[in-house]
């Protein structure tokens, strides 16, 4: 049984109550690992260490806090095969996506943010010959870092490398579902050589240990990427202690697929986008509008390849749909795709759990193609999470685009056609964060990446994740 622990100013701790809660590997239900069920008195305690190691951090050289960062990513990249594997014992997924997707992200989120940090700049005004105002950009102090069990360590450090870099010192805390690659991290921090109490990472369950981060008096901002109905928690708990938030939440993203698109790359990356990572990626487009000239043609060549995707040992490098993250939540999306037969929808393919052989206690479902039901229906309105899109024909543009945007979502939309001038119209109607137009999950990290509506709140990526991390002090000089 491997013992996770917390990391609390520079040492590996379990919880102060002692108790520990199960972690399971999803691709065989076996209970293989423990964390710590931390309380309150652990965040405190990791709280005190970040809020007494703030003024040094953020008082170090931005070169110091670059090479730091960037020691970290070499830690990851010297462990990467074992950080693949735990992340996918973790969560499910491919063994290949973790070693080629989540943890390269996560080597690439502390490089760019370490080097970005060397970059910044700030703005200066000379008014009338009377004064020069400049604006000095300070940390805010501890930040507050929780993140999903989606992409575990893709996020945690999306997280922590833009609160690092910019001189926050962190208490962070990653899903209780998928704790593992944070723990090893952590070690990979300790190794570095980072001081101690600058980052602190506290495990354990949402409304003891993230609830706790959220309330704390000495933490001023918090960034969360999680549910919609979390955020809203989150929202309610810091509004009168005028915290800063950033909130990244769930997404229900239209893909729109007009009849003169290039059909064979749509295809192909209609399948990524549609049933990567188990359909787990709050940027999926899992409400499919196709327009109704192709729609066809587009239905027997997407259910055909679909059908084909090969459910299983998330280990096997043939395998292209692992296991989902937990039995609750399969039980979840099994829910929703009977949901949505009995909203008047037609299942195409798949749609039922999956025993593959020597796993048979895994939580594997055959990816599910859905035609209708009607846009209102809850299935196609609700985040469901997993390897299941409904797919609906439209004739007009503007049908296509009232069909998108009839939504509380409003994270990622994706948009295939050959006609420019229709892909600029159409991207600016969409009423969501991001667009990929002939393209899905084409990541550059300078970019704002955020969504709107009931999606969330902020900005991250680029300077908008430093921004967050501090304050701007407008300081005013009178020179005349
Ligand atoms: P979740 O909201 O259940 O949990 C997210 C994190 O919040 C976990 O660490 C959890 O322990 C913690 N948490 C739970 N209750 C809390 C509380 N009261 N106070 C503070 N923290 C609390 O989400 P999840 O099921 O882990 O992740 C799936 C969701 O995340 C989906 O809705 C998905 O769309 C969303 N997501 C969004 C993005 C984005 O960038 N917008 C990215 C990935 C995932």
């Amino acid at each position: 049984m491997i013992e996770i622990l917390n990391y609390i100013n520079g040492a590996f701790i379990p919880a102060n109550s002692g108790t520990w809660l199960a972690n399971r590997n999803p691709a065989t239900g076996l209970h293989y690992a423990q964390i710590p069920d931390s309380d309150a008195s652990d965040v405190d305690q990791a709280v005190a260490a970040a809020y007494a190691a703030r003024q040094i951090w953020a008082q170090a050289p931005a070169k110091k806090r670059s090479d730091l960062l960037l020691q970290m990513a070499q830690g990851i990249r010297d462990r990467l095969d074992e950080f693949a594997l735990a992340e996918t014992n973790d969560n499910g997924k491919p063994l290949w996506l973790s070693k080629t997707v989540d943890i390269p992200r996560g080597i690439a989120n502390l490089e760019f943010f370490a080097t970005a940090i060397l970059h910044g700049q700030s703005d200066a005004y000379h008014t009338d010959g009377l004064a020069l105002n400049y604006t000095h950009h300070q940390p805010i102090g501890v930040a507050g870092c929780i993140s999903p069990w989606n992409l575990p360590i893709y996020l945690f450090t999306w997280k922590i490398a833009p609160a690092l870099a910019a001189g926050c010192t962190v208490v962070a805390k990653p899903s209780e579902v998928t704790p593992m690659t944070a723990y090893l991290l952590c070690q990979v921090a300790h190794e570095a050589g980072l001081p101690h109490g600058v980052l602190n990472v506290v495990h354990g369950l949402g409304p003891k240990v993230g609830q706790r981060i959220v309330e704390h008096p000495n933490v001023p901002a918090i960034s969360f990427t999680g549910g919609t109905a979390t955020g809203a928690h989150i929202a309610r708990t810091a509004a009168p202690m005028f915290k800063k938030l950033s909130l990244e939440l769930g997404g229900k993203n239209p893909n729109l697929i007009f009849a003169d698109c290039d059909f064979d790359e749509m295809i192909a990356q209609t399948i990524r986008s549609s049933f990567a990572n188990q359909g787990q990626i709050c940027l999926c487009g899992s409400r499919i509008y196709v327009e109704r000239a192709i729609y066809d043609r587009f239905m027997d060549a997407f259910v055909s390849k679909a059908q084909k995707l090969l459910v299983g040992n998330p280990l096997d490098e043939h395998t292209k749909t692992g296991a989902l993250v937990s039995e609750s939540h399969m039980e979840k999306v099994l829910a929703y795709i009977a949901l949505a037969q009995e909203e008047g929808g037609r299942l195409r393919c798949g749609g039922h759990r999956v025993f593959p052989k020597g796993f048979e206690g895994g939580y594997y479902v055959q990816p599910a193609v859905i035609e209708g039901p009607a846009n209102h229906c809850r299935s196609n309105q609700e985040e469901i999470f997993g390897p299941v899109v409904t797919v609906q024909a439209f004739d007009t543009e503007e049908e296509a685009l009232g069909l998108a945007n009839d939504s509380r979502y409003g994270l990622a939309a994706i948009l295939w056609t050959k006609d420019l001038k229709r892909a600029h119209r159409v991207a600016h109607g969409l009423q969501t964060g991001i667009v990929w137009v002939n393209c899905w999950l084409l990541r550059d990290l300078r970019t704002p990446f955020g969504g709107v509506k009931s999606s969330g709140v902020g900005r991250e990526g680029g300077f908008h994740a430093l921004e967050f991390f501090t304050e701007p002090k407008n300081v005013c000089i009178k020179i005349h």
